[in-house]
């Protein structure tokens, strides 16, 4: 689909903001331009969606790249260390932002009427928890709250942060509006603002036609 566009290295320098229906878009969520999911709960999306399998875009894909995105989304940055120095903790912390890329499309799948999360899916969801360590504070209002490790300096402590999100948004009942297009070969993730809570396509002009469309053709086969 064209309305999605890639994330690009140099706009964390330029710290890039939209606007979007009167929202503010921040620059790491600026490869979403449309469903967007409200804050804080839009960096989990906006996480998922860093894979673009419709334009076969992947921000991960690339060691700079993901780590440009990873630092402009407050998700790992690690102190002291200037860009084009060596990161020996990168490879290990990428490896581990994929495979929990595909475990957190596997959580929102599931709240779609999806199955179960596998061992496999919830294994690298495990690797963060045991490696981060969340501290539990109290503020002056009197409200108990567990924040990840901030600055996050591995990428386990950016990782848990989205989990304490997903938490919240569990919480709250916005968590069921985060959902995957049905398309099977897109798997975007979108926030259904609908009153019927009903959405099921990241785009009707793109996936939700082009599967009425496959649906209809292999009715229409079977018919004759
Ligand atoms: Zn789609």
């Amino acid at each position: 689909m064209t309305c999605k566009s890639i994330y690009q290295v140099t706009r964390k320098e330029e710290a890039v903001t939209a606007t979007l229906n009167g929202m503010t878009v921040p620059s790491w969520a600026s490869h979403i331009e449309d469903k967007l999911a409200p804050m804080p709960l839009l960096l989990v999306q906006a996480y998922v969606d860093t894979l673009d399998r419709d334009l076969g875009t992947d921000i991960f894909a690339h060691a700079d790249e993901a780590r440009a995105w990873l630092a402009d989304a407050g998700l790992r940055n690690p102190d002291g260390l200037d860009p084009g120095q060596p990161d020996p903790d990168f490879a290990a912390d990428l490896r581990l932002a994929r495979e929990v890329r595909e475990s957190l499309r596997a959580m929102i799948a599931h709240t779609t009427g999806g199955k179960p999360l596998t061992g496999a899916e919830l294994l690298p969801l495990e690797q963060v928890t045991e490696q981060a360590q969340p501290r539990l504070e109290v503020t002056a209002a009197g409200q108990v709250r567990l924040r990840a490790t901030a600055p996050a300096q591995r990428v386990a402590d950016g990782l848990a942060g989205l989990l304490l999100t997903i938490r919240d948004a569990q919480a709250d009942g916005s968590w069921a509006r985060l959902k995957l297009c049905g398309n099977p070969d897109c798997r975007w993730a979108f926030y259904d603002r609908s009153h019927s809570r009903r959405g099921a396509w990241c785009e009707m002009a793109s996936c939700g036609n082009r599967l009425k469309n496959r649906n209809l053709r292999a009715r229409r086969a079977q018919a004759s």
